[in-house]
């Protein structure tokens, strides 16, 4: 099918925390299209975070192992501008005709359905006929269905009928995989430490994250391999806003909260459990260590605290660096990362 770009595949798509669920309901469906519950699935998340390319990989899944099956793709737009030209030209039943004919209907932003009152009839008309002759649906969205708004209820009350599954911002782990991945299927090898700088500083959206990259390899005149951190640095400036700015508290707080993947609002809280309290002290130490804040004001960003709690956590992890390797290597760790941003 020309509307599929046979790059969105699921073997290129990475999986991660992010994503696991959305990936695996992808995958049954692609498996048994119109014969699981999740009919229809819809895969939503904000923008550059994935949803075109499982959703299209779903489809080039079914083409792969079922060939004749018939797969559409289309976004919501250009199916409301064919609705309207089918008005326009006469062609409502033609229009209508071939979306019923589908076995797998595929339709990417459906939030653009908003406000337009008539394709969204014409659409609930093609959905129910396609639900009841047991054909896969898949949507995708900017936002939950229960959050979808200027769209018709009873429409919205279809869209819930299936599977919902979000897309989340990956983590540095699934960030850096992805861009090794992509590294690998262009051919190119960059060092590691520049991967990991770029994965590091553009952490919202993976459609940036790639642009990063080929904004990098655009600019050199090198050899891929001569890129180094210094490099990657100063050819990424405009794509990395807070290069030159001074590392925060705030910064180091997200750093150790993603480094132990614990929550960033409990070092602030009170919980005193084990997993937090390491996250705080190493907070705690690491903005002394690095940033000009005072113990004062240290101990009031962490949760309201005093100065003497401050002291006592960097000298827990002084202790601790001393005495325990493991602890040792965790905080070199961060410390790494720290110094890369
Ligand atoms: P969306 O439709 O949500 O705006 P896209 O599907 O267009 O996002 O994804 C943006 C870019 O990021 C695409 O090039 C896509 O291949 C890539 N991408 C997103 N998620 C992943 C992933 N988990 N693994 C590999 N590449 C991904
Ligand atoms: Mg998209």
């Amino acid at each position: 099918d020309p509307q599929l770009n046979p790059n969105y595949t699921f073997d290129n798509y990475i999986e991660g925390d992010c994503n696991r669920l959305a990936r695996s309901a992808g995958y049954a469906v692609a498996a048994k299209p119109g014969g699981t519950s999740f009919n229809p699935l819809m895969i939503y998340g904000g923008v550059g975070l994935g949803k075109t390319h499982l959703a299209q990989a779903i489809g080039n899944e079914i083409k792969r192992s079922v060939p004749d099956k018939l797969v559409i793709y289309v976004s919501c737009e250009k199916f409301c501008q064919q609705f309207v030209d089918s008005l326009k030209n006469n062609t409502i039943n033609d229009f209508v005709n071939f979306y019923q004919a589908m076995d797998v209907i595929i339709m990417d932003d459906v939030h653009n359905f908003a406000g337009k009152e008539k394709t969204q009839d014409i659409f609930f008309h093609i959905f129910n006929h396609l639900h009841q002759s047991g054909k896969q649906i898949i949507l995708t969205s900017d936002k939950a269905p229960k959050d979808l708004a200027g769209l018709e209820e009873r429409l919205l009350s279809r869209f819930k009928w299936g599977l919902s599954a979000d897309l989340q911002v990956p983590d540095l782990e699934t960030r850096v995989a992805i861009l090794k991945k992509k590294m690998y299927a262009d051919g190119i090898e960059l060092p590691g430490e520049v991967i990991e700088y770029v994965a590091h500083n553009i952490d919202n959206n993976v459609r940036e994250l790639e642009g990063a990259m080929v904004s990098l390899l655009a600019q050199s005149t090198l050899n891929k391999k001569d890129i180094d951190l210094a490099l990657a640095k100063q050819m990424l400036k405009n794509f990395i806003k807070n290069t030159s700015k001074e590392i925060s508290m705030e910064y180091i707080q997200k750093l150790v909260c993603e480094y132990f993947e614990v929550p960033v609002e409990m070092v602030k809280s009170q919980t005193r459990k084990r997993e937090i309290v390491q996250a705080r002290q190493i907070s705690m130490y690491l903005s002394k260590s690095h940033t000009k804040s005072s113990l004062k004001t240290i101990g009031a960003f962490f949760g309201g605290r005093d100065h003497s709690t401050v002291i006592y956590a960097c000298q827990t992890v002084e202790d601790l660096i001393e005495t325990d390797k493991k602890f040792k290597a965790y905080v070199n760790d961060i410390q790494k990362k720290l110094k890369m941003s």
